[in-house]
């Protein structure tokens, strides 16, 4: 399948060109005949999966076939970040159509965003915290809203952004199409879906760790008091060009930042409690190459596009299955080939088995060839119990061999 039968608009096909996109990818080919019939759509896919383009094709579509001023389109989404990148997906796709975009995120001026409104915006790109402010100051109404757009709306939920969400959602025209993307459907995101969509027709894609053959991924067994060690080993054996390193909490990140430093990597930190332009200019230099270690907790990650992660080191095993998921599927983004490392003390154990059972994958455990272990790792994942289903596909999957990793 080709974009070009898609049923898009030629100025759109045209941009797709331009950007490079061969074909569309499964989710693309799925939502965007459907979208462009206008019907409500629940998507389940994570980043990575092309959601985007998905539902930003469809939109830009129907805004350029009838031409219109006004607020037409709503996108929420739940970081600064991801509505960054949202917008310039926007604006990639839109060149040809002259649609006019706004970003409405906390940390930068309400002056700015208004204006943009004023000087005839077609599409709203934001974050729920921010825009409800505008709402309630009677800044612009979105009463004339022809899209409307739940990106992530498993991490808005999370992050406690529903009630936000519902109070939006009120003020928006009820005559629209709605579309809403989850990397999982919960019964807390299909409550949501009930309120927001109507009669949706259902998109799935298999997340990440199903499909992305290009991941290979591995656990290296360690003691928490050499994991920073370990970490800075694996830093050197590897040919790294951009990593992206995960930590569970702002505390863990800095000081992580702060000892990687020590040993001359370019390191940048990426968490909720470094200010708007702080994080823009992190952003920026990871994507630029000048860093190449980038240390990150989970919700400031969330969503970052960097086309050419090479590895994805996860210093803590994460508590959530999903956050698992969401970590490794910034690497092999879009069918990069790209390696996935997690380190692991014992007391992670638990959390381990539960990303496995979720992912049905069993990763094969690794040590580091001449690194002083003061305790010899456990190589050996433990079995499971027998009366354990053998998993969501019916058979377990071993991720590929891992030996590669140091020959490179
Ligand atoms: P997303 O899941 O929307 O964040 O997209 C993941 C990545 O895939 C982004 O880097 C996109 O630029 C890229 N991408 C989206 N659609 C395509 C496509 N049809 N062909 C190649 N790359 C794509």
């Amino acid at each position: 399948m080709a974009f070009s039968q898609l049923g898009l608009h030629p100025d759109l096909v045209r941009a797709v060109k331009t950007m490079g996109f061969e074909q569309p990818m499964p989710i693309q080919e799925k939502a965007i005949p459907l979208a462009l019939q206008g019907v409500d759509v629940l998507g389940c896919a994570q980043t990575g999966s092309g959601k985007t383009a998905a539902f930003v094709l469809p939109i830009l579509h129907q805004l350029r076939s009838q031409p219109r001023p006004g607020i037409r389109v709503l996108v929420l989404v739940p970081t600064r970040e991801l509505a960054a990148q949202v917008i310039e997906v926007f604006r990639d796709f839109g060149r040809f159509t002259g649609v006019k975009t706004v970003m409405i995120i906390g940390g930068a001026g309400y002056h700015g965003q208004r204006q943009a409104i004023a000087r005839g915006a077609q599409v709203v790109v934001a974050t729920p915290g921010r825009l409800l402010d505008h709402l309630e100051q009677g800044a612009f109404r979105l009463d004339k809203i022809e899209h409307l757009v739940l990106d992530e709306a498993d991490r808005m939920l999370d992050m406690g952004f529903m009630p936000s969400i519902r109070a939006i959602i009120h003020r928006v025209s009820k005559e629209r199409q709605t579309m809403l993307f989850s990397a999982t459907l919960s019964r807390e995101i299909q409550q949501v879906a009930a309120f927001a969509l109507k009669n949706p027709q259902r998109v799935d894609v298999a997340p990440p760790t199903a499909t992305a053959e290009g991941i290979s991924q591995v656990v290296y067994p360690v003691t928490q008091d050499q994991k920073a060690d370990l970490l800075i080993a694996i830093l050197k054996a590897i040919q790294m060009r951009s990593v992206l390193v995960f930590c569970r909490t702002r505390h863990g990140a800095d000081r992580l930042a702060r000892r990687l430093e020590g040993f001359s990597f370019s390191v940048g930190v990426l968490h909720a409690s470094r200010t708007h332009s702080q994080r823009v200019h992190t952003m920026e230099s990871f994507r630029q190459g000048h860093t190449q270690v980038l240390v990150a907790t989970d919700i400031a990650a969330r969503g970052i596009d960097v086309r050419e992660i090479s590895h994805v080191i996860n210093f803590d095993v994460p508590r959530h299955p999903e956050d698992y998921v969401h970590r490794v599927g910034r690497t092999a983004r879009a069918y990069r080939v790209g390696d996935a490392i997690t380190l692991m003390e014992p007391m992670e154990q638990t959390f381990l088995s539960a990303i496995e059972r979720f992912t049905n994958i069993v990763f094969p455990r690794a040590v580091l060839p001449n690194f002083p272990y003061k305790v010899k790792p456990r190589l050996e994942p433990p079995k499971p119990p027998s009366n354990q289903p053998s998993g969501r596909f019916g058979r377990r999957r071993y991720a590929r061999s891992y030996s590669a990793l140091f020959k490179r």
